[in-house]
């Protein structure tokens, strides 16, 4: 441990075949030196620390090599390839773009490409950070690269392809290097620790490797930093303390918390978290990436997509079976917004714990919604709602008393006008079908066997007289808190009569009295309905036989008749004339 250098230098791979995790690029480049088919300009891309510049340098010290190897490799040995291992190199030139980006920058390279090299076959120029050139510079370039000389080899490297003027990208050969995958960097990372006698986990290696996010440069670092500080004993728990990576346990703990709906405890959790000295954005970003991983171990195929410590992907499975997908989505939605608007809260714990509230009930509202994977439906309790149409009553009903026939306004069921009464049935009072409906409901029975269940209301009260004249007044005071007072007045002195056990009948004793009472029929209809608690329970308004005999038509009636009519009907009227002195002109 004395001796310790750092890792990236020192295990800089020296070969195409220790490269890590660019095997497409590496065996291409290896082929067309074995072919002598190079190109003469490169183009590396990809994102940092991946390896251009190793593969780079590798690929210039191979093509000065004195003595290729039959595999394409450079031998290591002869002294040109020492020299390029020890960095002494004259021919190997690279510039940094990012900080010499100038004409003149430029233009000293292009004046050093006119000189063929000493010795050694190639002159390799490796500019790196490519597009960070400027414009002229990119000009001032494009005729070298456009003409090399025979001994020169470009290659440029960039992070950002896109920022690359066509005229470049079409005059080089394009290599696009991958992110080192987890699986590849651990090995890696392994590897040195067993060269360089180190004590780590598997665990350990996987975080460095997720938290390097395939930059092979950075994990190297990652692993020197924690070596030194840990002495040699690199362990998951040291890891995580180091990297600041808030341990998965949490996770856990807090959407146990939050499925059983504990706030308190998930309330505490976070302010242990925070104690801890992890900040609220970081909080939600870690959860909402365990929520994430979570959601991934749904499906047995996406679960590939797993990437997580090893020994934890049973735990995440558990998990993942007791969570429903609905709350893993609508919870990502919630983190994500959260996570948007962090910046602007002003209060950030409370934004957090705002969060997790939501977070919280979010279960409540999905064990609403969602029972055993369906949706349930509300219980129906209702009997079925009779149909209400208006109808006007025929002649047939009552031929003895034609005059009737405006007069008699019903309202019925479909049943009744099926089955309409007999004509010259001598009951006047059989408008109603008490016993048709009953037959018709015992048809239906009959038709539909033992197996036809009668949706019965078990709380639903009798329609009973007593009750309903009881229901009746109540809603009569109503119409009086409401001032309607001539609606009350023809309520109050209306006669009830029950017909059947769904069926009642009021009489009044006038047309007006019958349309102030249609006038109400909706609410009336609710509100008895409601009493009763019975859907089905429908009424029809009648006017007095006695009465209508009496007042044979309006037309018989002369203007001062009406009114005393009505004004004795409704005494009202008459209190209203003579309070505000009216004088009627008849
Ligand atoms: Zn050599």
């Amino acid at each position: 441990m004395d001796k310790f250098i750092v890792s990236a230098r020192k295990y800089r791979p020296q070969t195409f075949d220790t490269v890590v995790g660019q095997a497409h690029i590496t065996t291409t480049l290896k082929n067309a030196i074995k072919n002598n088919q190079l190109a003469h300009a490169f183009l590396f891309c990809g994102p940092r620390g991946v390896g251009k510049t190793t593969c780079a340098r590798i690929l210039a010290k191979t093509i000065n090599c004195e003595n290729i190897q039959p595999d394409g490799e450079a031998c290591n040995k002869c002294n040109s390839c020492k020299s390029f291992n020890d960095g002494g190199s004259l021919n190997i030139h690279e510039l940094d773009a990012a900080s010499n980006n100038s004409v003149d920058d430029i233009r000293s390279l292009v004046e050093q490409v006119r000189f063929a090299p000493q010795a050694g076959k190639y002159k390799v120029y490796i500019v790196d950070e490519v597009h960070m050139l400027s414009a002229s510079a990119f000009n001032a370039f494009l005729k070298t690269l456009e003409e090399p000389p025979s001994y020169a080899i470009f290659i440029l490297a960039t992070t950002e392809k896109h920022k690359i003027l066509p005229t470049i990208l079409s005059r080089c050969q394009i290599f696009d290097f991958k992110r080192i995958t987890t699986n590849d960097t651990v090995e890696h990372l392994q590897e040195i620790v067993d060269k360089e006698e180190i004590k780590a986990d598997k665990a350990s290696l996987q975080v460095i490797a997720q938290k390097s996010e395939g930059c092979m440069r950075d994990a190297l670092s990652i692993l020197d930093k924690i070596v030194s500080f840990t002495n040699g004993e690199v362990t998951y728990q040291n890891t995580i303390d180091n990297l600041n990576i808030l341990d998965e346990d949490y996770y856990f703990k807090l959407i146990e918390a939050l499925l059983q709906q504990d706030l308190a405890a998930a309330m505490l959790l976070y302010d242990e978290i925070n104690r801890k000295g992890f900040e609220g954005d970081l909080v939600l970003n870690g959860f909402a990436e365990f929520i994430r991983n979570i959601l991934v171990c749904k499906d047995a195929k996406a679960a590939s997509l797993l990437d997580v410590v090893e020994g934890m992907q049973e735990k995440y499975n558990t998990t993942a079976k007791k969570v429903h997908t609905a709350y893993l989505v609508s919870a990502l939605n919630i983190l994500n917004e959260a996570e948007i608007n962090f910046k602007m809260a002003r209060n950030k714990r409370l934004h957090v714990e705002l969060t997790l509230i939501k977070l919280n009930f979010l279960q409540q509202a999905i064990e609403l919604s969602v029972n055993d994977g369906t949706v349930v439906k509300k219980k129906r309790i209702d009997g079925p709602i009779a149909y209400k149409i208006k109808n006007i009553q025929s002649l047939q009903v009552k031929p003895a008393e034609p005059l009737q026939k405006e007069a008699k306004l019903l309202i019925e069921t479909p049943s009744s006008k099926i089955q309409k009464p007999v004509t010259g049935n001598k009951q006047p009072e059989t408008l109603q079908n008490s016993g048709n409906k009953k037959s018709l409901l015992d048809i239906l029975r009959e038709k539909a066997g033992n197996n036809y269940n009668v949706i019965t209301v078990e709380e639903a009260e009798t329609l009973e007289l007593e009750k309903l004249q009881q229901y009746w007044n109540e809603f009569t005071t109503q119409l009086e808190q409401k001032q309607k007072h001539s609606s009350a007045a023809t309520f109050k002195i209306a006669k009830l009569n029950i017909e059947n056990e769904i069926k009642f009948t009021a009489t009044a004793y006038a047309i007006t009295a019958q349309k102030f009472i249609e006038q109400e029929k909706t609410e009336l209809t609710d509100f008895i309905q409601q009493k009763f608690k019975n859907r089905s329970i429908t009424f029809s308004v009648l006017i007095e036989e006695g009465e209508r005999e009496e007042v044979p038509q309006h037309m018989t009636l002369n203007a001062r008749q009406r009114f005393e009519r009505i004004a004795e009907q409704y005494p009202l009227v008459k209190e209203l004339k003579d309070k505000l002195k009216l004088e009627i002109d008849y």
